[in-house]
């Protein structure tokens, strides 16, 4: 099982090392064909109007078809880049998560914060590294929540594809990374 992880700008790295803590063989992906060669990506963190700069229209249609057959997960801008909507200001997104996304929701004063908050992912509380986060505003009817702020979805599921808008891979604990694992391990659409 070889997971990409899309590397044209943002955290990429903490995500290789999570997932090579967890077994999985990690690719740092950089160019479309990469696509062709493995398993899962994750999208991680980062600016997610830069990754839309960065990729292209070419890119775009390649990662788009990519993540409408595939596991996907994103992470922070990873999410909304997934997104059907995007607010704030509106931008394009790959549209396999029917949630609608705002950027940048919780301000300066508190746009970059720790929490330790329950989930489904089992009983103990998960760390949460939240860096000028987006909101997720609406989910549709397809879209599991596992885990929510304040009353806002910040990991939810929707067939393969995943998306949470914390950085799991800032913290030591592997449990969503994990999830991902085994969306990927069941595999097909
Ligand atoms: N603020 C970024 C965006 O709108 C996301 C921040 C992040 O990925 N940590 O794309």
């Amino acid at each position: 099982m070889t997971i990409g992880v899309l590397a044209l700008q943002g955290d990429f790295d903490a995500h290789k090392k999570r997932l090579e803590e967890l077994g999985a063989e990690v690719v740092l992906v950089r160019k479309p064909e990469q696509l062709d060669a493995i398993d899962g990506l994750i999208i991680p963190g980062g600016e997610s109007s830069t990754f839309l700069r960065l990729l292209g229209e070419q890119g775009f249609q390649r990662l788009a078809d990519f993540v409408r057959t595939k596991p996907t997960f994103g992470t922070c801008a990873g999410a909304i880049m997934l997104a059907a909507e995007v607010q704030n200001p509106p931008q394009r997104g790959l549209g396999v998560l029917d949630i609608t996304v705002l950027r940048n929701a919780y301000g300066r004063q508190n746009d970059s914060t720790i929490l330790t908050l329950p989930t489904k992912l089992g009983d103990a509380p998960l760390e949460q590294v939240y860096i000028r986060a987006p909101r997720i505003e609406r989910t549709g009817p397809g879209v599991e929540v596992l885990a929510e702020r304040e009353g806002h979805p910040v990991l939810v599921r929707q067939g393969s594809t995943m998306a949470a808008t914390f950085h799991p891979e800032l913290s030591d604990d592997t449990r969503v990374h994990a999830e991902f694992l085994k969306l990927v391990k069941n595999g097909k659409k």
